[in-house]
């Protein structure tokens, strides 16, 4: 049975059965589901004038001679007759295991490397030739990842007997047929057990495709607005207008450009489903900002969930400064206080606006006509917290923001059914940050040109990287920068902290005080990372570098440049590794959201596309959505005609296996 314990399988004791779950596999099914990382093809000869010596080759030769090298040695060596020449083959170790394995006539087939210099083959792998095993010695071995107290042939041995289960089909037979697919335990043998490499490439489209299958079913089903079919009817309302000419600036063209298309969108008959991209500092928030307004001026309540208490605090009062005189606002988060009454004047409808955290997916949250929902730096929601968010109004409008440009192959599933508006152009009059790498060397220039800025007025930020969640070691590098600080010829302006460890009242004290130019510097960890916004800061130094990936630093950056003040941004660090150069330099180069996207995911490598766990999506074992973008679009198709022929019965536990995986 498939959902058996591995230790039902012969040779299992508990042992290995530890060593196996160590590495994720439990039942039987997770163990025909532990594919190989690699095969090892035992159908090339050796051929003296043509080898590599690093590679493997098979010989098949009779023994002549036994050598002893003597009672000291624990080695043993063949002297063996292939193709009339004479050569040697040499065991190490073990010498009494091997002893006993030869007869001086007999005929063998050996496995491994060959040198030349030595005119021996090393340490192969062998078999009797007239053994019944010979022939699996040979074709196609798969190799698999290993942990200590699991040999390969172990992990062999268990697959082959997994594989003398039933192995039920996990896809509709339509889909098999239209997509010309293997069945699933032909697929699954030929994946262990290649028989021809048109098997194997057969077997490995059928798995792949069921990944990307189960990856967009997924993702409808979530995506699925849900039974009320109706969208929220918006209209475009003149006074808007009004709210437009209240801002201090005029926007951008690409912010109007924006806004017209979102408004459109909100007035259609369609529900809205949009995501706004735009960089760093392009003025998303105030694009958002409007389109609330919109949906309240039709008499809808609208709302705003980010990622930080840090941000929604940010937002609600730069609301506030905006448009508080207009509208009834609230902040929710998980600190604020008379949360019951706040609950209440949402049901009622009497607050028309909320910004919050995650403290808005709470269940006990009801809104009395929700037709609005927008979420801040999207990225770091799972998809179903948005879900939930959306759940709570009939079929709000949908307006997601993002700063972290998404490589195009991925935008495509998993936004496939979301339009996109981007903000291609930051405000006038920004200027360049000029991004620099500072070492122990030019230090001191860099004091100096922070006094000079604090000196004109400006402000500036110290951050500090987390040190893998750790508190303690955060607070300790953190406290001893600040200590710096203090003895530094920065002493004599105004220094604070700011912290994961601090209350969240504290926090938004000293975030305060920062807003409001009381303090000069702040010193601080990634609290800030996301979204901050304290235009008069113009200078953003960050520690120990090499601890941020690309996309964390262009966000840390994106804190200044955010007025007309030329901005600075110093990165520290004494990493001399490859990667750590390669991102400083992609950084002083560039100030292009995009272009730093794509080297990140070089960078990375595409097994870690941009965090696909952040964007929600669970971990595919074969399937990666930049090689196999056609299987990717072919199972877009499928699962596209699944959902419109209503076959998904079939694939209901698949999908619901997905969904639950799905909520990170
Ligand atoms: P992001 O897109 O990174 O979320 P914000 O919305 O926080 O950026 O905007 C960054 C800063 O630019 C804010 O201080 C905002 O008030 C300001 N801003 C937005 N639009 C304009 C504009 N059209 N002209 C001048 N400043 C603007
Ligand atoms: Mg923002």
């Amino acid at each position: 049975m498939l959902k058996d314990r591995i230790s039902k399988l012969k040779g299992y004791g508990p042992k290995k059965e530890k060593s196996l779950n160590r590495l994720g596999v439990v039942t039987i099914e997770d163990l025909i589901e532990y594919y190989p990382r690699g095969y090892e093809n035992r159908d090339n000869p050796l051929d003296m004038d043509n080898f590599d010596s690093d590679k493997k080759y098979y010989i098949q030769a009779r023994v002549e001679k036994i050598l002893d090298n003597g009672p000291y040695s624990n080695n043993f060596k063949l002297r063996v007759k292939w193709n009339n020449r004479i050569i040697n083959v040499m065991f190490f170790n073990n010498k009494k295991y091997y002893v006993n394995k030869f007869s001086i006539g007999d005929e063998y087939f050996f496995y491994g490397k060959f040198s030349r210099e030595y005119n021996q083959m090393i340490h192969p792998e062998f078999v009797k030739c007239d053994d019944k095993k010979a022939a699996d010695f040979f074709g196609i071995l798969p190799l698999y990842p290993l942990t200590e107290g699991i040999s390969n042939n172990d992990v062999i041995k268990g697959v082959k007997q997994a594989l003398d289960n039933i192995v039920p089909e996990s896809l509709p037979k339509g889909t098999i047929e239209r997509n010309r697919l293997l069945d699933r335990k032909e697929a699954l043998k030929n994946i262990h057990f290649p028989k021809s490499p048109q098997q194997f490439k057969a077997a490995k489209y059928r798995i792949i495709f069921e990944e990307f299958l189960r990856l967009h079913m997924g993702l409808m089903l979530i995506n699925k607005s849900s039974d009320v079919k109706e969208a929220t009817e918006f209209q475009y309302i003149q006074e808007i207008d009004k709210y437009i000419d209240m801002l201090p600036f005029q926007l951008t063209d690409s912010q109007m450009k924006v806004k017209e298309e979102i408004f459109s969108d909100m007035c259609s008959l369609k529900s809205m489903n949009r995501l706004l991209q735009g960089d760093v500092g392009s003025g998303k928030t105030i694009v958002a900002f409007l389109s609330m307004i919109l949906s309240v001026l039709n008499g809808y309540q609208a709302v705003m969930m980010v990622p930080t208490e840090v941000l929604a605090v940010q937002h609600y009062e730069s609301f506030m400064e905006l448009f508080g005189k207009s509208f009834e606002v609230a902040l929710l988060t998980s600190s604020s206080k008379k949360k019951k009454q706040i609950y209440e004047e949402i049901k009622r409808g009497e607050i028309k606006i909320v910004i919050g955290t995650h403290a808005l997916i709470q269940d006990d949250l009801e809104f009395h006509n929700l037709g609005y929902v927008v979420t801040d730096e999207q990225h770091r929601f799972g998809v179903k917290q948005r879900k939930n968010l959306v759940e709570k109004g009939r079929a709000p409008d949908i307006l997601i923001m993002s700063a972290t440009p998404i490589p195009r192959t991925l935008s495509l599933v998993l936004y496939s059914d979301v339009d996109i508006s981007t903000i291609d152009t930051l405000p006038k009059g920004r200027k360049k940050i000029v991004t620099s790498y500072v070492n122990n060397k030019n230090l001191e220039n860099m004091y100096k040109l922070i006094y000079d800025q604090i000196r004109f007025g400006r402000q500036c930020y110290f951050v500090y990287p987390l040190i893998e969640d750790s508190e303690l070691v955060d607070m300790k590098s953190l406290e001893q920068g600040y200590k710096e600080l203090k003895e530094s010829i920065l002493k004599e302006f105004n220094i604070e902290m700011l912290h994961g460890k601090m209350k969240n009242d504290e926090k938004t004290e000293v975030m305060g005080r920062f807003s409001r130019k009381e303090t000069d510097i702040l010193v601080s960890t990634t609290v800030i990372e996301v979204g901050v916004n304290v235009p008069n800061a113009t200078v953003m130094v960050i520690e120990n570098t090499d601890r941020f990936g690309l996309a964390q630093l262009h966000q840390l950056r994106g804190r200044v440049g955010r007025s007309e003040f030329q901005s600075y941004c110093f990165l520290l660090s004494e990493s001399s590794s490859k990667i750590s150069k390669e991102r400083i330099k992609t950084m002083v180069n560039t100030n292009d959201g995009f272009v730093i996207a794509q080297k990140d995911l070089e960078l990375r490598g595409p097994g870690d596309i941009v965090g696909l766990r952040q964007h929600g999506v669970p971990d595919m074992k074969m399937g990666d959505l930049f090689k196999h973008r056609e299987i990717l679009l072919k199972a877009k198709e499928e699962a596209e005609y699944v959902m419109e022929n209503n076959e998904v019965g079939d694939l209901s536990g698949v999908v619901d296996k997905f969904y639950q995986e799905f909520s990170i």
